[in-house]
């Protein structure tokens, strides 16, 4: 029997905000333990919240990016439960009225293993606001809270049971973590906990409606971790079915150093958390008005961003598909390509000089040692025939270690293009009497022998001769 994965994801995104979703306390990563704390984020008995303005703005902004419905009118909920990490013993969530509903994030391209991807959008069931918790870390015997956490703005985005591979999951990742970017709502940086990700995972034989048992998968810190673990369960369920087994509905720890999954604890179900209505919060209310505002300075969308790189720069759908992948790299090619001819030059020298450089030197785009304007400018020079493309490389490479702009660069050590026909003529006159062999091999009918000739032009012009005018010029000795 051939058994078919049902996947659906649920992220949780901090979202970067001044400060905390119902108090004044800083949201900062990074602080010494329990020193950005007050009442309100240590649960202290009789402390009240106060909504966060921007939190809710932002967590708007995060739905209006992926198309969803925004609620009008939502509430605060108390999930309740029993853990050091939250010492009221709810945390304050949203329930039945979540603030975003429906949408859905596209995916496309490559997958993760390789294979093409179908292009299709993975709808997303909700979107909703809470609060984050405080982080507990185990040492040994003991174990300690940090409730700088505590309170941080959380969005919860829980996706449709849509996606049918480990790939397409992947995808969906990558494709939410770039809708919030663009929508500069988080840096959704993994390794900073900003970004997290449960996975739920049935299978079902292929044609079967009804869904299979549902197991959830935690402790994935990596998108790859998520990837690898789906292969992982798929494998194990569909073997577990095939063997006549029974699957059970269950929540299981990947285990990333051993591969596998183990079982944590039966699921428990909503109920078990007794929500209901937070009564010290109003409900929210987001008026046509105000969502007028946020619609109206939202960020274009990378797919967007995506279509107008190849109508507007001429570059080919797959390098706007790399240039758009982090918004860093799309605002700085954009910034680079401003007032160039030639955009897909600009295009072709981020994607192969620039990152590679950077990514060898151990840099990102934010502290590039060549800034956008300055990449324009090498490439300004190659459009102007003042370099060419070979010299370009070795000026770029001298702007990476001094930081100086190009044109400084070339006047300094003389790298000018030669288009001076005499200068050129003289070099090409000695090329021809040092190399009978490839002259006559040209002039017996062979084209390819001129290149031969060419190079040995360049060569003594170290690389500064228009290379057009070296070809030109040895056709009309040769030829005549
Ligand atoms: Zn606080």
């Amino acid at each position: 029997m051939d058994y078919e994965a049902v996947i659906g994801l649920e992220v949780h995104i901090e979202l970067d905000t001044q400060t905390k979703i119902f108090c004044g306390c800083r949201n900062a990563f990074g602080a010494e333990p329990n020193t950005n704390v007050c009442p309100v984020c240590l649960g202290y008995p009789g402390s009240l919240p106060v909504m966060n303005r921007e939190a809710v703005r932002k967590t708007v902004m995060a739905g209006l990016m992926c198309g969803c419905e925004i609620a009008s009118y939502c509430k605060w909920d108390r999930k309740n439960y029993y853990y050091p990490d939250m010492p009221k013993n709810y945390q304050i969530s949203q329930y039945d009225l979540p603030l975003c509903l429906g949408g859905g994030v596209p995916i496309s391209g490559i997958g993760f293993s390789g294979e093409p991807l179908t292009e299709r959008t993975i709808g997303l069931t909700r979107i909703h606001l809470e609060e984050d918790v405080a982080k507990s870390t185990h040492l040994g015997k003991f174990s300690g809270v940090d409730f700088n956490r505590a309170g941080v703005p959380l969005m919860e985005i829980v996706s449709d049971p849509d996606m049918h591979s480990a790939d397409e999951a992947y995808a969906y990742l990558v494709a939410l973590k770039q809708a919030m970017e663009y929508a500069g709502v988080s840096a959704c940086d993994m390794e900073k906990g900003q970004m997290r990700c449960d996975v739920n995972i049935s299978v079902r034989p292929v044609g079967e409606t009804k869904l299979g048992t549902k197991i959830e998968i935690k402790n994935l810190n990596s998108f790859r971790a998520v990837h690898r673990s789906l292969l992982y369960e798929i494998e194990r369920q569909v073997d577990e079915l095939t063997e006549g087994g029974k699957l059970y509905q269950e929540t299981r720890r990947w285990d990333d150093a051993a591969g596998i999954t183990t079982v944590m604890r039966s699921k428990e179900h909503a109920h078990d958390y007794r929500y209901f209505p937070d009564p010290d919060l109003m409900p929210v209310e987001v008026s046509p008005e105000w969502l007028g505002e946020i619609r109206a300075v939202l960020p274009e969308t990378p797919t967007a961003r995506r279509a107008r790189f190849v109508a507007a720069y001429g570059v080919t759908p797959y390098d706007a598909h790399v240039l758009i992948l982090e918004k860093a790299t799309a605002d700085y090619f954009e910034a680079a390509a401003k007032g160039r001819q030639n955009p897909k030059l600009v295009a072709n020298w981020v994607q192969t000089e620039l990152l590679g450089a950077l990514a060898k030197g151990g840099h990102t785009l934010a502290d590039s040692p060549v800034s956008p304007e300055a990449l324009g400018e090498l490439v300004g020079l190659i459009e102007a025939n003042t370099i060419s493309g070979k010299i370009a490389k070795d000026v770029f490479a001298e702007m990476l270690a001094t930081g100086k702009p190009a044109p400084a660069i070339v006047k300094e050590k003389g790298l000018q293009q030669v288009t001076d026909s005499g200068a050129i003529e003289g070099l090409v006159d000695a090329a021809i009497a040092a190399n009978p062999k490839p002259v006559e091999e040209y002039k017996a009918g062979n084209p390819k022998a001129i290149q031969f000739l060419v190079g040995q032009v360049m060569k003594a012009s170290r690389g500064k001769a228009n290379p057009q005018m070296v070809v030109d010029l040895l056709r009309q000795r040769l030829d005549g």
